[in-house]
């Protein structure tokens, strides 16, 4: 196989992306999870212990480079590390199966119940887990590969503490009482952020899911913009806002909040979506998950691979966390094309 010059290691040339730098070639990144079965087998290193136990958290999370050829790598590959340290009820699962947040059970009813001790979240074992992992990564991998952590943004973390139906129905009533909702929860996305660049993170995926299905454009401009802007100012490292679904009708506004890339579904064209950010924020993703990456072939994957790359989108990987029984050869498919395409760029 032909392949292009290389001139940047993996880490440079996500971190020079990140910062609309020049690139080498298009980094293939993983905001989010590319953990599977598979690679939870080679490596010894099951859900939920790899959720738990940070040597097997950092060992799952190598494979991303070494096994599959990314970047990145990604160890927080769930999106409830955070909220059962604040204290939610954690369904742990099995090795086939993500751990989620057991939201029949709430923890919190209203703005004023919203209360925890910070330095106590950030030093349980589930927080404390992340760090370790990072920490790891980052002396096993040296200045080679990206380390990205995560932390989740405000509304997510209220949809996990008051369940997404009374989160969502206190929106619609009571607007006051939202955004204090969120202004009580933030600190944990920023002081666990900061814990996680202390630990050696290069970067953060910041997930704030005002999802296209549940709230519209205006919502996220209403609630979310402006605390999303103090994040970019408060967390010192590149950040990675992910939002599931349909969000060209927010992509003007995420924007205008100062953070390093936005990670976007296969639900908004590529083309499209660069056109709604007008370069002022760049664009990782978008190859579809649950039909491309989980369902066809390596050949459908590199036609979306490809539709990323000639629209100009600064860094190519799947649209979110894969599932977990996601073939291998699909995953590996995304480097394999991102270089295949800059070798033939090159020789034009
Ligand atoms: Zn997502």
């Amino acid at each position: 196989m032909t392949s292009a010059q290389e001139t940047m290691t993996s880490r440079e040339r996500v971190l020079a992306a990140l910062n609309g730098d020049p690139v080498d070639r298009t980094p293939v990144v993983n905001p989010t999870s590319i953990a599977t079965v598979e690679l939870m087998d080679m490596v010894d290193a099951p859900f939920p212990d790899a959720n738990r136990e940070p040597e097997l958290m950092a060992r799952l999370a190598e494979c991303g480079h070494t096994e599959l050829g990314f970047d990145s790598v990604m160890p927080v590959f769930s999106i409830i590390q955070d909220s059962s340290a604040l204290g939610c009820k954690i369904q742990w699962e099995q090795k086939d199966n993500w751990p989620t947040v057991k939201m029949t059970e709430p923890i919190y009813d209203s703005a004023d119940d919203i209360e925890y001790d910070i330095e106590a979240l950030l030093a349980h074992p589930d927080t404390q887990c992340v760090t370790e992992a990072i920490r790891i990564l980052r002396d096993r991998l040296g200045d080679d590969v990206a380390v990205i952590g995560k932390t989740m943004g405000p509304w997510s973390l209220a949809y996990h503490t008051f369940g997404v139906e009374p989160f969502l129905l206190l929106s619609l009533d009571d607007p006051e009482k939202t955004k204090e909702v969120l202004q009580r929860l933030k600190r944990i996305t920023i002081d666990f952020g900061v814990m996680q660049v202390e630990a050696g993170a290069d970067a953060l995926t910041l997930p704030d899911h005002a999802t296209g299905d549940l709230v519209s454009g205006e919502y996220y401009h209403r609630y979310l913009e402006e605390l999303h802007q103090e994040f970019a100012e408060a967390i010192p490292a590149p950040l990675i806002l992910h939002i599931c679904g349909r969000t060209v009708d927010r992509m003007p506004y995420i924007a205008n909040t100062g953070m390093a890339a936005f990670h976007y579904d296969s639900k908004n064209d590529p083309a499209e979506s660069m056109e709604a950010v007008g370069g002022r924020i760049r664009l990782v993703g978008n190859v579809n998950n649950p039909e491309t990456l989980f369902a066809r072939g390596p050949e459908e994957v590199r036609a979306e691979v490809i539709q990323n790359l000639e629209a100009g989108v600064q860094m190519v990987g799947p649209e979110c966390a894969c599932p977990l029984q996601t073939p291998l050869e699909n995953l590996r498919a995304i480097p394999e094309t991102v270089r295949e395409w800059h070798a033939i760029q090159e020789s034009e």
